[in-house]
């Protein structure tokens, strides 16, 4: 058995729900925010102090772990030893300006390209991938960029650079602004908010 302290700061909680997917005996969901079952505190700080099975211990630092913005920390009481730390290390850190010229830097992905439009009467998002001039081998449609983006590189596994993989993230989320606030979508221009 372990007994543990979790403390679960709602004010960083993006609600992309993985610590309730991985535990959900522990942890909730409420009103947009991640909440300890059984937790009390004031705030935004949660608290939770538990005795559990070596298992159950597992479970709840692996769900705390998974949390993409340091959210949750877990503390092993009787070590005092923090188990999942929400401090973010910051030594050596390479910094970048980040800068990108597309009239010199730009390379067409050998393996093909996509074609991205908006159908605003069915709201869908459609994409197609053509794997040479004008040869469309490839239809996949639907209603938010992670269905999209999901079928293309985990199901289809098309072949494509990784820098073609993040800007068809970042033109799946274009179209989807489009469909959601009534814009206008044209693949590789800014979105025009008025
Ligand atoms: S993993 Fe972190 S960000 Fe995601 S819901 Fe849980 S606390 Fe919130």
């Amino acid at each position: 058995m372990k007994k543990l302290r979790i403390e679960l700061d709602t004010e960083k909680c993006i609600d992309n729900r993985s610590c309730i997917n991985i535990d959900p005996l522990h942890f909730k969901s409420k009103d947009n925010k991640a909440f300890l079952k059984k937790g009390a505190g004031k705030g935004n700080l949660q608290v939770l102090n538990l005795e559990v099975s070596d298992q159950e211990a597992e479970k709840i630092i692996k769900a705390a772990s998974s949390c993409p913005t340091n959210s949750i920390k877990v503390i092993d009481v009787q070590d005092q030893k923090e188990l999942v730390t929400t401090e973010l290390k910051q030594d050596n850190i390479k910094e970048i300006e980040a800068k990108y010229d597309d009239n010199k830097e730009f390379v067409l992905d050998p393996a093909g390209y996509f074609l991205i439009r908006i159908n605003k009467e069915k709201k869908l998002i459609e994409v197609g991938f053509c794997n040479e001039r004008n040869k469309l081998v490839l239809k996949i449609v639907g209603k938010k960029p992670i269905e999209v983006y999901n079928e293309i590189v985990n199901k289809e596994k098309l072949p494509i650079r990784k820098d073609h993989c993040a800007y068809l993230g970042r033109e799946l989320q274009k179209a989807y602004i489009s469909l959601q606030e009534n814009l206008e979508y044209i693949q590789d221009e800014e979105l025009k908010f008025q």
